[in-house]
């Protein structure tokens, strides 16, 4: 009996240890049946992120990230990174902003053609174009911003109709809320409509579109350091010609040129938010559109 023990031990060890690796196996297959279950979303840029974040708050099994780190800012000159190519072969959907920002998407859809891609410029109707290139910074107007997250609320509802319950409860609350701050723009900066202004920052044309203020804007891709001498003098003759006292730039930018403006001019330098980085809150859009209402106040 002694000498079959050893062998009973042997035996029952070697059981367990398939009992265990098989218990394992079952187990690691259905983590994996888990993950592809989840649906996920990719968004651009910050901007498209926000909006996303607050459509998809609490929809069953979506995972969202966004593509670009959420400093890089405007994606015009963007170079993909190999973790960009890596977090969009894993995505089930792609936001982005369209009219031109995102001019890597074909790349995106070369790594990736089963993905659904959702345009959220889809139904912008003002599109500002200049010397063939078309304005891609649309959501600086709160009215086209709605529409932003309209058309990306029913792409994921398409997409994702599953979850399509949730989408369309979000998309309530925030267009709602969005509403609101479309009338508090209106109703505090009523004052600026027929105003001249000078924008050195070409994020702010929708904006000043919305607030009916006449903008001399500088296209400078948000680099208002680049701008020549002989712009800039330019500038301070028209400022002085059609007694503009409002310079309008980003709070990100180089703010030179706009003091050598306000210093020979007398004009007042405004510093917006185009809303290009910033936290990851729900209500980051909000919050840094009334930072820009409270500042334009101040213009009267
Ligand atoms: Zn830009």
């Amino acid at each position: 009996m002694k000498k079959y023990l050893k062998y009973i031990i042997a035996i029952i060890v070697i059981v367990l240890i398939i009992t265990t690796l098989v218990i394992l196996n079952i187990n690691r297959n259905r983590e994996k049946k888990q993950e592809s279950n989840t649906t996920k979303v990719v968004t651009s840029f910050y901007p498209m992120y926000i909006i996303a974040e607050n459509l998809i708050d609490g929809a069953n099994n979506v995972e969202l990230e966004n593509m670009a780190d959420v400093n890089v800012g405007c994606l015009h000159d963007y170079t993909l990174m190999t973790e960009d190519i890596k977090k969009v072969e894993e995505a089930d959907i792609f936001i982005s902003n369209g009219l031109g920002m995102e001019s890597f998407i074909d790349k995106l859809i070369e790594a990736n053609s089963n993905m659904k891609v959702i345009d959220s410029s889809k139904d912008i109707e003002n599109a500002i174009n200049s010397e063939e290139e078309t304005n891609p910074h649309i959501w600086t107007s709160i009215d086209n911003y709605i529409l932003q997250v309209q058309t990306i609320a029913s792409g994921l509802k398409e997409y994702n109709p599953e979850n399509k319950d949730i989408y369309e409860e979000n998309e309530k609350a925030y267009v709602d809320e969005l509403e609101n701050l479309k009338n508090k723009f209106d109703g505090e900066l009523n004052d600026l409509e027929g105003k001249k202004a000078v924008c050195l920052n070409e994020a702010f044309e929708y904006m000043g579109e919305e607030l009916g203020v006449e903008l001399l804007t500088v296209e400078t891709d948000h680099e208002e350091s680049t701008m020549s001498a002989e712009m800039l003098k330019n500038i301070i003759d028209i400022v002085k010609e059609e007694n503009i006292d409002i310079i309008i730039i980003d709070k990100n930018d180089n703010k030179s040129n706009a003091e050598t403006i306000a210093n020979e001019t007398g004009a007042k330098i405004y510093e917006l938010n185009s809303g290009l980085t910033g936290n990851l809150d729900k209500d980051a859009y909000i919050k840094q559109m009334e930072e820009n209402i409270d500042i334009l106040k101040n213009t009267n």
